[in-house]
């Protein structure tokens, strides 16, 4: 199959299109490089002996995928680009709006213009906001907590209403939970730009000496050891989650929405001790005041994506992080190494 995976540089894009190469299907990678590397393509080369064909671009680009959609017989697309920074799109809402919303109906008039009418998109865990109840069922209410979490949701509703339209339109909204790790040989993995936010890549540049002390954004909240729980997910499982989505749209039009989650609740603290283990050194920490806007506590119910994908994830917290410190300790700089 001939597949366009938007974003395919990125973090999970691109272990998504390592799989989809060793799959053997045709992969055709846009991105614009915006928050990842050129070098990412010859990483993923050097995985599967295999290039994709990369474009540098942008989805805004209307007349860039006309060409792109009139070049190749693309069947389906996989949508990973967009911003993701929490922080960030809190301060520059417009941007956010603009590149993940408005940059996704450009994409999708375009596969409508195409007759390409399959898509994968990555939603998150983020659309359902504060817990009514726990693990987050895919019918939790749907209240996002910031602009990144919105924009999510809003391209959620503007691919049900375009399924609504039309039921020739095949849609599966992954909702992932906290990606984390990195592909086993150490070739490819998370290489943040500047300070990392998310709490793995923090603790991995302590581990290789980048950064002097992971700060512990509160140790008073309710919850098994008063640290924030999220459920960590292995990037692999992940980008596996996505293979088992495009064999659920071969088979069913309509709209799929599901949770990409283990169902695990892992503490900041439970990840520390995972990581000293494998990594085989002491992590310096010190607990400061909580982080504004976080949730305690979330984790998905992953009964679902198993029933209606036959998909689950296979590796626990200890082979993410022995996963992610191989990558760190691989590349000190990430792709610049
Ligand atoms: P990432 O930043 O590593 O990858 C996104 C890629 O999209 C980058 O390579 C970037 O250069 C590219 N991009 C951004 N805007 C673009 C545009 N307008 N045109 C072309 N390319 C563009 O992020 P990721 O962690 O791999 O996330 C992939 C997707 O999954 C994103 O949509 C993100 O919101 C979503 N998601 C991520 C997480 C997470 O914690 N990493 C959680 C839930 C959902
Ligand atoms: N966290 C932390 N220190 C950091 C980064 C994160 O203690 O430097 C905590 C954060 O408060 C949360 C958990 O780690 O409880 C996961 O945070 P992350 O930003 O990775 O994911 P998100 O909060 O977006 O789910």
């Amino acid at each position: 199959m001939t597949i366009l995976v938007t974003g395919g540089t990125g973090y999970i894009g691109s272990h998504t299109v390592v799989q989809l190469l060793e799959a053997g299907h045709h992969v055709l990678v846009l991105d614009n490089l915006c928050n990842s590397k050129a070098q990412v393509i010859d990483r993923i080369s050097q995985i599967t002996g295999n290039p994709p064909q990369f474009i540098e671009g942008d989805v805004r680009n209307r007349k860039l995928l006309k060409q792109l959609f009139a070049d190749h017989a693309i069947e389906t697309v996989i949508h990973f680009a967009g911003l993701k920074a929490v922080g960030e799109s809190v301060q520059k809402p417009l941007m956010y709006y603009e590149n993940n919303v408005s940059g996704s109906v450009v994409l999708l008039e375009e596969m409508a213009a195409a007759q390409v009418k399959s898509i994968v998109f990555s939603s998150s865990a983020t659309v359902y906001g504060e817990p009514q109840f726990l693990p987050y069922t895919e019918s939790h209410p749907l209240k996002p907590i910031n602009v990144y979490g919105h924009s999510k949701l809003m391209v959620e509703q503007v691919l049900q209403d375009l399924a609504l339209s039309d039921p020739a339109w095949r849609v599966a909204l992954l909702r992932y939970f906290n990606p984390v790790g990195a592909h086993h040989s150490g070739l490819i993995g998370e290489d943040p730009a500047g300070i990392p936010n998310n709490l793995m890549p923090f603790v991995a540049q302590v581990a290789v000496g980048k950064r002097a002390q992971l700060s512990v954004y509160g140790n008073d909240y309710d919850t098994k050891d008063g640290t924030g729980v999220r459920d960590y997910i292995h990037v692999d499982d992940l980008a596996s989650g996505h293979l088992a989505a495009l064999e659920y749209l071969k088979k069913n039009a309509g709209v799929l929405k599901v949770n990409l989650g283990t169902g695990q609740g892992t503490s900041v603290f439970e990840l520390i001790h995972a990581f000293e283990k494998a990594a085989n050194q002491k992590i310096p920490y010190e607990v400061v005041a909580r982080r504004e806007g976080d949730l305690s506590e979330y984790y998905a119910d992953a009964k679902y994506s198993k029933m209606v994908l036959g998909w689950q994830a296979q590796y626990d917290i200890d082979r993410m992080c022995v996963d992610t410190w191989r990558w760190q300790s691989q590349n000190p700089n990430g792709f610049n190494d």
